[in-house]
């Protein structure tokens, strides 16, 4: 298995094959949530298949997520390209491993103000926490499904380079 570093190697070997580097961070960046949205637009579509069925929606998503760690990769290679002092992407990893090992559970807690937490509670009371929750998650897949329509239309006039 390659390490980080070597992933970033390969692929900057790769775009130099394909001729993919007048792309800037920026992009690649965008490509990276690109790639993410595909594989929840295949998991939106499709739902999550009986894990003994090995189908082929699964090698999908996978390919789909691998899709996003090859522009993560590379958007790193151009950072440190640009910030040579930054640390590799394996130390980074390591040093954040450790740092996110070592730190208190707090994730997202700022979120959940305690006015949610109460409004939460009421519509669970009532019932209709379910309805919410599945309104809410309409919402943001609408929001998801028109930020690609407006993508798709960027790349008509600014194709993508894979
Ligand atoms: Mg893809």
């Amino acid at each position: 298995m390659p390490t980080l570093n070597e992933c970033i190697e390969q692929i900057g070997v790769l775009v130099k094959k394909k001729e993919f580097t007048t792309d800037t961070l920026f992009l690649k960046l965008v490509w990276a949530m690109v790639e993410l949205a595909e594989a929840m637009d295949i998991v939106k579509k499709r739902g999550l298949p009986p894990a003994d069925e090995v189908p082929i929606v699964a090698d999908n998503i996978a390919e789909e997520l691998i899709d996003v760690i090859f522009y993560v990769c590379d958007a790193y290679r151009l950072l440190r390209r640009r910030y040579p002092y930054i640390m590799t992407m394996d130390d980074m990893f390591n040093h954040k491993m450790l740092k996110n090992m070592s730190r208190e559970k707090r994730y997202g807690q700022g979120l959940l103000t305690s006015f949610m937490k109460v409004y939460i509670d009421h519509m669970a009371e009532e019932g209709i926490l379910d309805e919410f929750m599945n309104e809410t998650s309409r919402y943001v897949f609408q929001l998801q499904e028109k930020n690609l329509r407006d993508l798709n239309e960027d790349r008509k006039i600014y194709p993508p380079t894979d």
